[in-house]
């Protein structure tokens, strides 16, 4: 068995019969055949593409998946694994979701398919065992949650739903298979938005799922041409040549994430640092479990101060860029409660601790030293407020 570093490089691909060590982009939509009813593998290009076929082979097999699917974007992969569900199905997630997920599940799902969707703390395992009974078809996880950066139990949560006949589904964007392999602990499903930290670069929307039983893979394989939300030849191009890279951004990701915590969690301006890699997560053993090469580039933090200083901090930062998303090589703000996160109700919002005061940074892969410079001459026009 390679090392993850060797197989980030070399999965998916092997120089084809012209010998080209990168795989070329296949843009036909359609493909010759032999005869009435047979073809080479490859017949139309929704249903397979070689370029896709390349970039989900190396997903399975950097999951230790069987089967492995590209889609047009995460809420894609979100939306067809949904079609797997009976109408009136009773799904069971974490109440820190990504909001693209509550939004599909509550505005579209609900709607259109009956669902009926339980919603639980992820790092109250007690409550989410309590939520998942025989009726439960789905249990849908984050690792970690986002803004708030906390970490369900996926081990004891999976086997609890594999007890009541429920699949595990991770939603593992934020940790990748560079720091998280959930098939281990016992997940059924992994998903991802390639949009993040796989393709890593800020320019392809995509999504992915991995799925372990072959049968329940090519369930989902039929699905993804049936729906129809494919990624495209040549955003499975970037996002396999993103993946090359993978091993190492993940790991500068996770040291220069984990040092600006500790700085940030000294300066007089913070309130708290939420980020699973250092000493103050409450979850922090769970990180270690979890997540023993790191925890990621994503860290949130709160800062005493109000809406105008929130702006007046975000408006001085010059390395960092006030945008939504995260994983790209280049460090990002997020405003979660006016940009990411406004979808939600305030009262919700202000429940869950999704306060105006918090602040999530995907810290980039650039030196660190000039982050923290970026982020000590922000955090001075606090103190001149
Ligand atoms: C961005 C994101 C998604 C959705 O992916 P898109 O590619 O934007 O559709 C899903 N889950 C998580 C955790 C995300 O951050």
């Amino acid at each position: 068995m390679q090392h993850r570093d060797t197989l980030f490089v070399h999965a998916g691909y092997t120089p084809d019969a012209t010998g080209a060590v990168m795989p070329p982009i296949y843009l036909s939509s359609t493909y010759a055949q032999p005869a009435p009813g047979e073809h080479t593998g490859y017949e139309y290009g929704r249903s397979g593409n070689p370029s896709r076929a390349a970039l989900e082979k190396a997903l399975a097999e950097l999951e230790g998946g069987h089967t492995g699917l590209a889609f047009a974007s995460g809420l894609g992969a979100m939306t067809t694994v949904l079609e797997l569900l009976e109408a009136g199905s009773e799904v069971v997630t974490i109440d820190d979701l990504y909001g693209g997920a509550w939004r599909l599940f509550e505005q579209v799902k609900k709607r259109s398919s009956n669902l009926n969707v339980r919603y639980a703390p992820p790092d109250d395992l007690d409550a989410i065992k309590q939520a998942i009974t025989p009726a439960t078809r789905l249990v849908w996880l984050e690792m970690p949650t986002n803004p708030l950066l906390k970490l369900p139990d996926i081990a004891e949560i999976a086997r609890i739903a594999r007890e009541n006949g429920a699949l595990t589904l991770v939603d593992a964007t934020f940790s990748t298979p560079a720091l998280l392999r959930p098939f281990e602990w016992g997940a059924d499903i992994v998903l991802h938005s390639l949009t993040k930290y796989l393709n890593g670069h800020s320019d392809v929307i995509g999504g992915a799922l991995i799925i372990k039983d072959p049968a329940l893979g090519d369930k989902l394989r039929w699905l993804q041409n049936a729906v129809g939300a494919v990624l495209s030849p040549f955003d499975s191009f970037l996002a396999l040549r993103g993946l090359r890279t993978l091993g190492l951004r993940m790991q500068r990701h996770s040291e220069s994430a984990l040092h600006i915590a500790g700085w940030l969690a000294e300066q007089p301006e913070v309130e708290n640092v939420l980020y699973p890699g250092h000493p103050s997560h409450p979850q922090h053993a769970l990180a270690k479990k979890y997540l023993p090469d790191g925890s990621g580039g994503v860290l949130s933090v709160r800062l005493r101060t109000d809406a105008e200083g929130v702006k007046r901090f975000t408006q001085a930062l010059q390395v960092f860029t006030l945008a939504e998303s995260l994983g790209g090589v280049e460090s990002l703000i997020n405003h979660p409660w006016s940009m990411t996160h406004a979808a939600i109700p305030e009262a919700l919002r202000r429940e869950k601790g999704i306060g105006p005061d918090i602040l999530r940074l995907s810290v980039g892969i650039e030196h660190p030293a000039d982050l923290i410079r970026d982020l000590a001459q922000a955090l001075k026009t606090l103190q001149a407020g």
